[in-house]
């Protein structure tokens, strides 16, 4: 069964001025649909074509044989989340639940941000920031290329994209300020709710 990719949430020039429609024009249009497209050319004719997207993410994470299969199904996974972590009107601080166990597990909402950016900052070359649940604990981690929290069996609450085609055009070198305006302004917290009630 080919992976599909989801709709985009909002329209491509929602998320002006922060992230501008050229952008996600190429980020979703041509990125994303190149991972997808190369995932699903693939598995084509083999015993993963019958897997959902996770369950071949999961067999292929440790096998050094499927690592395209991983790298393209990993990214195809990796940018569906990432749409929706992103809203027009977003960033602000998530209440209730999530809220409170952000303050308990960083000490402040600031301290997390801080945490964030520090991690989207110090990814070397290509990767993702990201709040996962590991085990009862949220915790801020980086991953590199198409890596993914869940194969670390850490469950994703948010992601921010550090690749450079997610702000080069926009941002040119300055991933920090890329990052902080996301922060900000796009972060969807009622998404990253849902995920983490989701995981628990
Ligand atoms: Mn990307």
């Amino acid at each position: 069964m080919a992976y599909k990719q989801p709709a985009l949430p909002y329209a491509e020039d929602a998320l002006e001025p922060f992230v501008s429609a050229k952008t996600l024009s190429f980020h979703y249009g041509k990125h994303h649909v190149a991972y997808i497209t190369n995932y699903n050319n693939l598995v084509a004719g083999t015993p993963l074509e019958s897997l959902s997207l996770e369950e071949v993410i999961t067999q292929t994470a440790a096998d050094p044989q499927k690592i395209g299969i991983f790298n393209n199904g990993a990214q195809a996974w990796n940018h569906s989340f990432y749409w929706n972590c992103l809203t027009p009107n977003g960033g602000g601080e998530p209440s209730g639940e999530l809220g409170a166990k952000i303050t308990a597990d960083f000490g402040s909402f600031d301290k997390f941000k801080d945490e964030l950016k520090s991690a989207a900052a110090t990814q070397f070359g290509s990767g993702w920031a990201w709040l996962v649940l590991d085990g009862q604990t949220l915790k801020v981690v980086k991953t590199g290329n198409a890596q993914t929290p869940s194969t670390s069996g850490q469950k994703p609450i948010l992601t921010i994209d550090v690749w450079e085609h997610a702000y080069y055009l926009d941002y040119q070198n300055r991933r920090p300020d890329y990052v902080a305006t996301v922060i900000d302004n796009l972060l969807n917290w009622p998404f990253a709710a849902e995920n983490f009630r989701a995981a628990q």
